[in-house]
């Protein structure tokens, strides 16, 4: 398959992709819907060179969503293919967190917070693994405040579980 910039298309019932090429020549492939028994995706098992995948509108995975997107992942790397997860949404950490196979490298990804003052649970916040580096190899969010009142919020996951996906 070839890539073109712009090319869109339906992976399943619910997942869209809209693949393209950075500025710096690599693939980017943004999904769009949920990963479930009606997704495939190996066309995307065929880019070559490098890719990323921006996965912060991935509402949602299941069991059998996993089971592509590991199948994809070996796919791409038996290609030789350099694959790094960019805005990663919280369902995909989760996932990726759990199933050993479905670790990937991330550039940055989304976190759960809420405020134990006002009880505001707050849209999950983006979280670069490079600036934040040092914090997620001491096992912690990175320190967020609460937009209404300004303290420190609490991560809504233990740390510890949530990153896991670090250790690839
Ligand atoms: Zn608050």
């Amino acid at each position: 398959m070839s890539v073109r910039a712009g090319w869109r298309k339906s992976l399943g019932a619910s997942l869209e992709v809209e693949l393209g090429y950075r500025a710096d020549g690599t693939g980017s492939a943004t999904l769009t819907g949920q990963i479930d028994e009606t997704s495939d995706l190996s066309p995307l098992g065929d880019v070559k060179g490098s890719l990323v995948l921006d996965l912060a509108a991935v509402s949602y995975v299941n069991s059998t969503g996993v089971r592509a997107w590991v199948r994809l992942l070996r796919k791409l790397r038996s290609n030789g293919t350099a694959v790094s997860i960019r805005r990663c949404s919280i369902c995909m950490v989760m996932q990726m967190s759990f199933v050993e196979d479905a670790k990937a490298r991330v550039a940055s990804f989304y976190a759960p917070y809420s405020c134990a003052r006002c009880g505001a649970d707050g849209e999950p916040e983006l979280v670069d693994c490079t600036t934040h580096r040092a914090d997620l190899a001491a096992g912690r969010f990175p320190t967020r405040q609460c937009p209404r009142c300004a303290v420190v919020m609490s991560p809504d996951e233990d740390p510890e579980s949530y990153l896991l996906f670090l250790s690839e």
